[in-house]
This record gives structure tokens, C-alpha cells and sequence, in this order.
């Protein structure tokens, strides 16, 4: 829908037919992030905005342009296949400390090369091509210590004019293999990185690769969706050449389009959380969240104000707070305290969401509409997010915290409002650190 080249117009999205329209008769009427009435153009985005919608689509394009359009919008092209690989790995990626091979955090990453090989076998099936990696990685973890190891073979380079079947000549120009230059002297770009040199003898010494040097020189660089991976993910990249390989074909399609799109989906969870960016979480969730966020800046009329740094929130306390969007990649807001005369501003105070699974599939904008709550009535909140209690007023604060007799109402009280609000996030402030080092951040 909101592609670029405006060709894309697929069955989920019959319920915008009629705002693209609009939009594409030049007639601007409706935000394109949450279809409010009241929008203009913001040509940072390129889209009709609303005041509120604004601030949070322009950073959320920030925070993912890294990652191909193409790429980025298979969560709405194939969200099966996006839940699919989604509960794929948080299911079966095992974040043991010692034997798992896999990173955890909000979505597990593979941290080595057993790591990967799991992760392709599940989207892969059984296959030769995944025998054949396999081999060359269990050599390598078989003669480490030895002459005969990637290292040794390093070693080697320097001292022997023969490993193997090949000839290695040093000379002022570079590195020869076989007749091939390897080294900034060489006529073409896959020649200049000496460094894969060791792997690629390593695997002609052993027999796991039979090709000609110049093809192996070539299949041995790493490709863009390498780069991809380690520049948006904290996934480890692999070190393993027929490992590189195989992601990279498997990533450009030559191993098919379902193997493509599977590998896609994951690095978009591995780099993006999904229901926080615009490009990414389902259409009519992400508007209807931020229709939410409208919807009580109308029931608290006055003290709600959508400006183009962020939310401005009048309190009970009545501080002023604005919660903005940040450039970073946790949680994508920050809240700070604002002086009511001039610009002086708190250093961000720390708010957090509390990580709860159901938080982790909530919409941006359920996320904002459940701050924006939290801070309009910031005495009450800050018996739980306790960092907001330096903000306000002693007087102000709730006496007492509940005593142990209290628990029973606290509770009842607690699951009433969870009923109440099944899409609330709930937060917190992490006090104890906070306090013991002074100053937040
Ligand atoms: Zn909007």
C-alpha cells in the first residue's frame, strides 16, 4: 500500500482501497497511518500524516531503512509465512548457556555456525546442500590444534610453497595460487582480500570443494545479505565459506522462493520489532492503535497535545511530560519531564515496558496510548513505575504503599483493570540502579 513504486495493492488491505484513492486523486483527506481527518503533507515521509502520526512514522522509516522495501514488507505480503518462521524459532532456538546455540532476547539470533545450521535445516528441510556444509564445518572443528587446521594452513601460507596439490608463491605483487594473484595488485575485486585465502586452501586441501580458484574466490566473498544481517541483526555471521555460500544463495533465490521468503521473514524478525514499525505491522492494528491514542486525547481534552517533536501530557501532578520517538532500536520512546515556562527539559527518565509477551505483539500505537495513560495520571502510576516519584511533589504521593492485609484488594483491583484493559502495556523504571547512581539515563 504505501510502496513506493505504487504497484502493490494486496487482499488485506481491501479496508484502504478507498483512503488510497483518495490519496492518489490528490485528494489528501485522511492520515495514511491511522485514517484521522485531519492530515497534511510531510515530505520526510513522502505521506499525508496527522499531527500525532507524524513524529512516530518519520523515525520508524529511519529505524528501518537499512532493510530493503522488498524485504521489509513481507510481514504484509506473506504473513503466514512470517508467523510461520516467527514461532519457528522461538520454539525451537535453544538459548542455553552452554550448549544453545542460539542468542536469546525478545527473538532468539544464531550465535554460531550450529546455530545457522539449524536454523536452514528448519526452513531447508533435508538436503544435500546442508550435507555438504556440514562436512566443512565439522573439518574445521576436527583438526583444530593441527598443521592441517584453517590456522595452521594460515601458518603455512607464509613458510611453504606447497599445500596440498597447490603451488603458493609471495612476490612484490601479492599472494599467487596456482598461477592466480591474490592481493590489492589483483586485476579483480574478489582477488584483493588475501584473508580468505587460508579457507579457501583449507577446503581444497581437504577435498570439500573441487572447483576452479577463481570461482571459489568468487562464492568465498560475502555477499549484501551478509552485510544485511550484520548490520541490522545481532545475529553472529557465519565464518564457514560453504556456510556464507548457502545464505547467500538461499537469500537471492536459488534455492527457490519459499526458501527465499523464509529466510527474509527471519532476517525482518531478527532486525525489526515488527509491530513497532510502520513497514512492518499489520495495517489495521497499527491504525487502529493510533486511532486509540486519538480517541483519549479527545476524553482528556486539553491535556494531550500532538506536536512535531512528540506528545505533550498534562498530569495530575500537573507536570508536563512529552514522550517522543527515539532512533534506537529497544523499546522506541523515551519520556522526559518538561518545564511549563520555558524549554528546560529532564534528562529521559526511565520508563520502560515491562517485556511481558503479549507487550511483545502490541502495536506502536497500543504502546503509546498505554504511556500516555500511565502519564496522565502519573501519581498513581508511580507506585509502580517508581523512577516518576522523584518528579513529583512528596505531598502529592500516595501515603502509604499497600501493607501485606492490603494484598488481597491490590490484587483484585489489578485483575480488574487487566480485564479492563486486555491492550494495555504495562511499565516500569528500574529504581534501585537508578537511585544507587543518581542521575537517569
Ligand atoms: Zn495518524
Amino acid at each position: 500500500m504505501t510502496n513506493k513504486n505504487g504497484e502493490n495493492e494486496n487482499d488485506n488491505e481491501d479496508d484502504f482501497d478507498e483512503v488510497y484513492t483518495g490519496i492518489w486523486n490528490g485528494e489528501e483527506d485522511v492520515c495514511e497511518s491511522c485514517e484521522h481527518d485531519e492530515c497534511s503533507w510531510h515530505p520526510e515521509s513522502s505521506m499525508f500524516l496527522c499531527d500525532l502520526c507524524a513524529p512516530w512514522v518519520g523515525i520508524s522509516l529511519r529505524r528501518t531503512e537499512q532493510i530493503p522495501y522488498g524485504v521489509l514488507e513481507i510481514t504484509q505480503r506473506s504473513p503466514d509465512v512470517f508467523q510461520e518462521i516467527r514461532n519457528l524459532i522461538t520454539d525451537n532456538a535453544s538459548t542455553k548457556r552452554r550448549e544453545g546455540h542460539w542468542f536469546s532476547g525478545r527473538v532468539p539470533q544464531p550465535r554460531n555456525e550450529e546455530g545457522w545450521l539449524e536454523f536452514l535445516q528448519w526452513i531447508l528441510g533435508k538436503t544435500d546442500e546442508l550435507e555438504r556444509v556440514k562436512t566443512a564445518i565439522e573439518m574445521r572443528e576436527s583438526t583444530i590444534g593441527t598443521s592441517e587446521s584453517v590456522t595452521g594452513i594460515r601458518h603455512q601460507i607464509i613458510n611453504q610453497c606447497e599445500i596440498g596439490d597447490d603451488t603458493i608463491i609471495e612476490d612484490g605483487w601479492g599472494t599467487w595460487v596456482n598461477g592466480v594473484l591474490f592481493g590489492p595488485d589483483a586485476h579483480d575485486m574478489h582477488f584483493h582480500n588475501t584473508a580468505i585465502l587460508p579457507q579457501l586452501l583449507f577446503d581444497r586441501y581437504h577435498g570439500l570443494d573441487h572447483r576452479p580458484i577463481e570461482e571459489m574466490a568468487y562464492a568465498y566473498q560475502k555477499g549484501p545479505w551478509l552485510n544485511q544481517i550484520r548490520e541490522t541483526t545481532s545475529a553472529r555471521i557465519p565464518t564457514t565459506p560453504a556456510l556464507r555460500e548457502l545464505v547467500t544463495r538461499i537469500a537471492n533465490g536459488d534455492l527457490g522462493n519459499i526458501a527465499a521468503e523464509r529466510f527474509h521473514a527471519a532476517s525482518v524478525i531478527w532486525a525489526v520489532h515488527v509491530e513497532r514499525e510502520f513497514q512492518t505491522c499489520p495495517r489495521v492494528p497499527w491504525a487502529a492503535s493510533f486511532r486509540g491514542v486519538h480517541q483519549i486525547a479527545r476524553e482528556n481534552e486539553g491535556r494531550v497535545r500532538f506536536e512535531d517533536d512528540g506528545i505533550y501530557i498534562d498530569a495530575t501532578s500537573k507536570n508536563l511530560y512529552r514522550i517522543a520517538p527515539t532512533n534506537d532500536r529497544s523499546d522506541g520512546f523515551e519520556v522526559r519531564q518538561y518545564a511549563r515556562l520555558d524549554n528546560d527539559r529532564t534528562p529521559p527518565i526511565c520508563i520502560h515496558t515491562s517485556g511481558d509477551p503479549h507487550e511483545l505483539e502490541m502495536p506502536m500505537g497500543d504502546i503509546i496510548a498505554s504511556l500516555v495513560l500511565a502519564l496522565l495520571d502519573d501519581i498513581e502510576s508511580s507506585a509502580h513505575i517508581h523512577t516518576l516519584r522523584r518528579h513529583i511533589t512528596p505531598d502529592l504521593l500516595p501515603s502509604e504503599r499497600p501493607g501485606w492485609g492490603d494484598e488481597r484488594v491490590r490484587r483484585r483491583a489489578m485483575r480488574r483493570r487487566a480485564l479492563r484493559d486486555a491492550r494495555r502495556a504495562r511499565f516500569e523504571g528500574y529504581l534501585p540502579w537508578g537511585d544507587y547512581f543518581g542521575e537517569e539515563e
